[in-house]
């Protein structure tokens, strides 16, 4: 049993991290608040962990112990991946979660059967049904954005039928339990058909929407926690639960509105699939390109009053990010207007332009959302795309065959001229042709992003570093 003041102690630790957890979530809605709230949710994580090993219920902490050191050797590694990796990094971690709620509510279920209670059976059921198709549509997702797994969308006729009945079947198996739940037979049948499912779930979804079924599969993630909350009747794991749910959610409905996808679509469309449309590879390859010197380039800026720059998924890759400010610098200080262009979606996560700006000291204020920065392409002078793609293909607006129709994008092909700094014509992560490249007014700056403006700098400079 647990003393009276080591239960109080324990109550308070978690208060405390219930308070850090709320003001983290608030505190990473900005960029100038964002370093705090990870330090934040930290800290409630480190206070969470720390009052449950207070828990004098606690039989052996030698096992504890080992998962501990286990835990950091995977973690420790995980928690260094390149920046670009981070949206399959994420996903692993909800799979390692949502695989942690699964165990924990099997193994509750096999210490209480027969005796389960309708309630209790009803959220374990929850845990586990969510906990497993979170755990294998996570790792699914994870391979597909490391490129292990085809990104491409499988489909077939009568596919949702099929899945929307795989999890019928498991929620009325699950039904069957609470009424039953000495049926124990019964119990490995809620975890395996959620398992099938999560693999399912993802085959036919795809391309761009991605990242919106990461924040999804975050959400379930969460709620699977909550369920596990009532289960081990931990008020801490019930409200961290509800709000990773929520919050997960809420991203998801911002990111199929940036998309202006419904949630239905992005579930059930199997989006990115059909390449052969439209403005589709192919159609624009007989059509020539203009392309520029790094010389050329920087002659063009240097005449401008007010340039654009979009940074995207390239920009990234290209770890150009230093190499922008310098640019950012070399044309402020001839007094041009410099600001940036941020697409919702640019890069492989929600924020990663920003993160990557922030790490190179461009001022916040110069960083516009595409909402806010839409209206001045007109006026603009010179947009300079570094590295993006998808988030300027002017087909997303005009062309009903393409596979992005109805995704806003940035406008770039609107400014005076557009130059696209990337190094060849290749496709983006939808894997779509990008019809501005064959615009009048576009140029291409053909080579590695960090390469090909550290020499518009140099050209700025007057040839001097
Ligand atoms: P894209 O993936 O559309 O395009 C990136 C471009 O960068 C490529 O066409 C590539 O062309 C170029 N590139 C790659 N490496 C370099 C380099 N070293 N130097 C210069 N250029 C380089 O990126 P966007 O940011 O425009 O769009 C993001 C896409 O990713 C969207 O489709 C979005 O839906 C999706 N997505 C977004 C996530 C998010 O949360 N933000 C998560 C997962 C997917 P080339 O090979 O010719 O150099």
């Amino acid at each position: 049993m647990t003393s009276v003041p080591t239960e109080h102690l324990i109550e308070a630790t978690y208060l405390i991290a219930t308070a850090l957890f709320i003001l983290s979530l608030k505190w990473l809605g900005s960029p100038t608040t964002a370093r705090r709230g990870v330090f934040a949710g930290e800290i409630g994580m480190l206070l969470a962990v720390g009052g449950t090993l207070m828990y004098q219920g606690i039989v052996e902490y030698k096992w504890i112990a080992i998962a501990l050191v286990l835990g950091s050797i995977i973690g420790v590694p995980l928690g260094k991946v390149a920046m670009t990796a981070v949206p399959q990094r994420t996903a692993l971690s909800h799979a390692f979660g949502a695989l942690c709620v699964t165990l924990v509510g099997t193994a509750e279920y096999y210490l209480r059967a027969p005796d389960v209670p309708p309630f209790m059976m009803g959220v374990l059921s929850m845990e586990v049904i969510l906990g497993s198709l979170t755990f294998t549509g996570s790792l699914m997702a994870a391979g597909k954005l490391q490129e292990i797994l085809p990104q491409r969308p499988i489909t077939y006729k009568g596919q949702n039928v099929v899945n929307l009945g795989l999890l019928a079947l498991a929620v009325v198996v699950a039904a069957a339990l609470v009424r039953h739940p000495e049926k124990m037979q019964l119990f490995p049948v809620i975890v395996g058909i959620p398992l099938v499912f999560g693999v399912m779930m993802i085959i036919p979804i795809g391309g761009a929407d991605m990242p919106t079924v990461i924040s999804l599969l975050n959400s379930y993630a969460g709620l699977s926690a909550a369920a596990m909350g009532f289960v081990l009747q931990s008020k801490l794991l019930i409200i961290a639960g509800a709000l990773d749910g929520a919050s997960g959610f809420i991203l998801s409905v911002n990111m199929s509105k940036a998309m202006n996808r419904s949630f239905t679509n992005v579930l059930f469309g199997a989006f990115g699939q059909e390449q052969a449309s439209g403005a589709a590879l192919g159609s624009e390859q007989a059509r020539s390109v203009r392309s520029a010197t790094p010389e050329e380039a920087a002659a063009i800026l240097a005449a401008a009053n007010k340039v654009v720059i979009v940074p995207g998924y390239g920009m990234a890759v290209a770890q150009a990010q230093h190499k922008v400010r310098e640019l950012y610098d070399a044309l402020t200080k001839r007094g041009i207007d410099v600001r940036f262009g941020i697409h919702p979606v640019a890069g492989r996560m929600p924020g990663h332009m920003n993160v990557l700006l922030a790490e190179a000291d461009i001022p916040y204020d110069k960083l516009l959302d595409m909402d806010e920065i839409n209206g001045e392409f007109p006026q603009t002078d010179v947009a300079l795309i570094i590295g993006a793609n998808d988030v300027t293909n002017p087909a997303a607006r005009s062309d009903h065959a393409s596979p992005i129709f109805g995704m806003p994008i940035l406008d770039v092909d609107k400014a005076r001229t557009a130059m696209v700094i990337k190094r060849s014509m290749g496709a983006g992560f939808a894997g779509i042709e990008n019809p501005l490249y064959y615009l009048d007014k576009t140029l291409m700056l053909f080579g590695d992003a960090k390469n090909f403006a550290g020499a518009i700098v140099r050209e700025l400079a007057g040839g001097r570093e």
